[in-house]
């Protein structure tokens, strides 16, 4: 472009999405601004649990202790919990441990654990402070609260992003390389583009399928109120009032969400009404205190047609709608902007060529059909029990029926809330950007890893005897593990200082690693995806070349 770049690449939406890309950017100084509507942060807690993946590319990036200090109090349970009403029979319950708990434990686990950072139930109010501040910190990155978008233009030769301040005071056209939707589920960006959703947008269900009405509300008795251990997400199940509430701060802040009626309107509900929804939830009386209420849809399973055209990208619930059981709408869209901004940067700087841009949409676009079908078979699991007449009676044939559900809840809640192999197993399969080595990958499953250096997945992880995690030994952009003493990782060395591609040489010589990585040279990603794995560095300059999307 002949004329002057404001930046060189503008984000539109500054949810977790748009300020983990303006992180990864920031962090490879890469110069961006990002324009979010709003002027004070969202302060309803939607998102609850930040999944280990996410909690591991936090690691990556400096900050996992800061998310994992937030929320809950360090030695509040993680336990997900099921009653026919919170103050009457518990049903269910899968027990995880605290915060300072998972930071040792995860030191111990093996097998589908195998991992740097278990996951953190926390509110997505706190996660999405830690990522302001992170990247406010970037000096590239300029953070432009009460800015709205409000046209967007690829003029091929780099973008146009008509921008305003919210009261209208203030208009500017800003100009950059490349532009990014990260601005939600109704992305005008995605629409200015002429994009749609393609997949199911209205499952009916009990629960977990309908509009959804929630209340963030404050009690300081609600735990003396109840007569169960502590739990973060407490589930009801009966005939008249299904709802999950999680806890927020562990103190006094809690959000539920109940199912509206079909037709029922949120904005007819008055705050009267909404704590009568609470009370049958409690099965007892209890004041309390809304701090706001919110409406949402459950039933969504909808992913893009398309994630990229030309100069622009779209990320996030821009391009994936969950219905959240599983918990996987942020952490997908966190992966989206870690999967970018790589690329985007070293498209930026030069070394990147024109195929890394065009992968994100391939590599990316297959996990989200991954991600939210598996979402669509937890709300099933949940959304379709069907409760009998008798559930809540004081009878055999109610014990009878709550110990049908007990069982189905004790299983559901294992299915929907250990699931390592979502989180660790998502993979690159077929993309222009994975030298595959021919072997088969092991099958897909939501709740066993099979840790595996096949390319295309996820390195496997292991604990270092100094103690630390073999992704703290990493380099921050692509990084040669060199697993065997005669392994020859000069050719490596001398293609990437040849094509600017940034590399660090790491030998790795701890028991097991050779047999766990399964060759003695292994290419592994920023993003820290296997790209390549072999025992001779014979074709170096090639494989570099197509793990940074060169021809
Ligand atoms: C009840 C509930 C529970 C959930 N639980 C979980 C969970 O446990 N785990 C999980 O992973 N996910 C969960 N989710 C989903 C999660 O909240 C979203 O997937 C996540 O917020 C998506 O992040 P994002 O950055 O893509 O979009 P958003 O968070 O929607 O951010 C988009 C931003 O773009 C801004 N914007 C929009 N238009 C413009 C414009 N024209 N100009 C400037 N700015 C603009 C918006 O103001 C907004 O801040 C849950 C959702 C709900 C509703």
């Amino acid at each position: 472009m002949s004329e002057k770049l404001d930046c060189d690449v503008v984000i539109v939406g500054g949810g977790p999405c748009g300020l983990t890309l303006a992180i990864e950017l920031g962090r490879r100084g890469i110069s961006a601004i990002l324009l979010e509507e709003r002027t004070t942060p969202s302060q309803f807690p939607s998102a609850n649990a930040t999944q280990a993946r996410t909690m591991e590319h936090y690691r990556r990036l400096g900050f996992a202790e800061k998310v994992r200090a937030e929320g809950l109090p360090p030695d509040y349970p993680t336990d997900i919990a099921y009653f026919t009403r919170y103050t009457k029979h518990e049903l269910a319950r899968f027990s995880l441990p605290s915060a300072r708990a998972a930071r040792e434990l995860i030191k111990t686990m093996s097998g589908s654990w195998s991992a740097a950072e278990l996951p953190h139930r926390v509110s997505q109010i706190f996660v999405e402070s830690v990522l302001r501040d992170e990247a406010a910190a970037c000096p590239t990155i300029s953070l432009r609260a009460g800015w709205r978008m409000t046209a967007i233009r690829d003029t091929s030769k780099g973008v146009e992003v008509d921008a305003e301040r919210n009261d209208g005071g203030e208009r500017k056209t800003l100009r950059a390389s490349y532009a990014i939707g990260a601005d939600g589920g109704s992305s005008p960006t995605r629409k200015a583009l002429g994009i749609n959703y393609a997949g199911e947008s209205g499952a009916v269900r009990d629960f977990m399928g309908g509009r959804m009405f929630a209340i963030h509300f404050r009690s300081t008795q609600l735990y003396d109120v109840l007569p169960h251990p502590r739990a973060w997400m407490y589930w009801t199940i009966n005939h008249d009032r299904r709802c999950f509430m999680a806890a927020v701060n562990g103190r006094d802040q809690f959000t539920i969400h109940t199912q509206l009626s079909p037709g029922q309107q949120a904005r007819d509900i008055s705050d009267a009404q909404a704590k009568a929804m609470f009370h049958e939830a409690m099965a007892t009386p209890l004041d309390i205190e809304i701090i706001g209420r919110s409406a949402w849809n459950a039933g969504y399973t909808l992913v893009a047609e398309k994630f990229q055209r030309g100069r622009i990208l779209l990320g996030g619930d821009a391009v994936h709608l969950f219905t959240p059981t599983g918990g996987l709408g942020y952490n997908t869209a966190v992966e989206d902007a870690v999967n970018l901004g790589w690329k985007l940067a070293a498209v930026i700087k030069g070394w990147g060529g024109a195929a890394l841009l065009d992968s994100y949409e391939i590599e990316r676009q297959a996990i989200a059909k991954r991600n939210t079908t598996y979402a669509r078979g937890f709300a099933d699991s949940v959304g379709l029990f069907a409760v009998p007449p008798e559930f809540e009676e004081d009878s055999p044939a109610g014990e009878a029926a709550r110990k049908v559900a007990g069982d189905h809840f004790n299983h559901h809640a294992r299915f929907e809330f250990n699931i390592p192999g979502i989180t660790f197993g998502g993979r690159y399969d077929g993309s222009p950007v994975i030298v595959s080595d021919g072997t088969a990958p092991p099958p897909d499953s939501p709740n066993a890893y099979v840790p595996t250096a096949c390319p295309g997945g996820r390195a496997p992880h292991l604990w270092l005897a100094d103690g630390r995690s073999l992704y703290d030994a990493l380099g921050f952009e692509f990084t040669l593990l060199a697993l065997g003493k005669s392994a020859d990782t000069a050719p490596f060395r001398a293609a990437a200082d040849t094509l600017k591609i940034p590399l660090s040489i790491v030998p790795l010589e701890e028991p097991g690693a050779r047999d766990l990585y399964g060759a003695e040279l292994v290419l592994i990603r920023p993003d820290q995806i296997v790209a390549w794995r072999g025992n001779a560095a014979t074709d170096a300059a090639g494989v570099l070349r197509r793990a940074a999307g060169h021809p």
